[in-house]
């Protein structure tokens, strides 16, 4: 199973770390031990000292496809639940300046909490209209509408399987909406679908 991540996949947040808006899907990948599920802690990296929620929804893989086209790509999807890309933003900002890769700013352990619900496709009245939020400790900090995603879903499975065969169980990361902001020893994360608590991330 591996972890396909979109950045800067709205444009808000784009501007929001002084990144140009792309013009085509910007992806990374995080490994299978990135993995968090079961509301599983998060254990604060030691070589971090500014790590960065990012909350995002995540498409779950269902069918092994490579070269997909984007009027296909929906038939590649099974359900749909969130997550969040857990970024050491002070290495990421120290790779970008350097023009190296981000692996050990956003692949490390624990780096991927994922909620073990995903819901259905067919149980969305519209994909478009897909709302998501986080509340750390209790206060809202981030929220989106999957349809202001720059690259929608269908566009990301065609660019992306392109390169990559994508396989039954992988998870595709879809980008962050405006207001990352830090982390703590002891914050709770909670991620929501249309207000529905799904996922639940404690930092120790
Ligand atoms: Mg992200």
């Amino acid at each position: 199973m591996k972890i396909i991540c979109i950045g800067r996949n709205y444009s808000e947040h784009a501007s929001e770390l002084n990144n140009p808006v792309p013009t085509e899907p910007v992806f990374f990948l995080k490994p299978d031990t990135a993995f968090l599920r079961n509301n599983q802690p998060f254990f604060m990296p030691d070589f971090s000292n500014d790590v960065h929620y990012e909350v995002e929804l995540v498409y779950r893989i269902s069918r092994v496809g490579r070269n997909i086209s984007e009027r296909y790509a929906h038939r590649y999807i099974s359900g749909i639940g969130v997550g969040i890309d857990f970024t050491a933003r002070d290495i990421q900002n120290r790779c970008k300046k350097l023009g190296l890769p981000w692996e050990i700013a956003k692949s490390f352990d624990g780096s991927a909490p994922v909620s073990n619900t995903f819901i259905n496709v067919e149980d969305f009245d519209d994909l478009n209209q897909i709302s998501f939020h986080l509340e750390k400790n209790g206060v809202l900090v981030q929220k989106g509408v999957s349809g202001d995603m720059i690259f929608s879903i269908d566009k990301i499975i065609a660019y992306v399987s392109k390169f990559i065969t994508l396989k039954i169980g992988d998870l595709i990361f879809t980008g962050t909406p405006t207001g990352v902001g830090s982390i703590a020893i002891g914050d709770i994360l909670t991620a929501y679908i249309n207000n529905e608590l799904l996922h639940k991330t404690k930092v120790c």
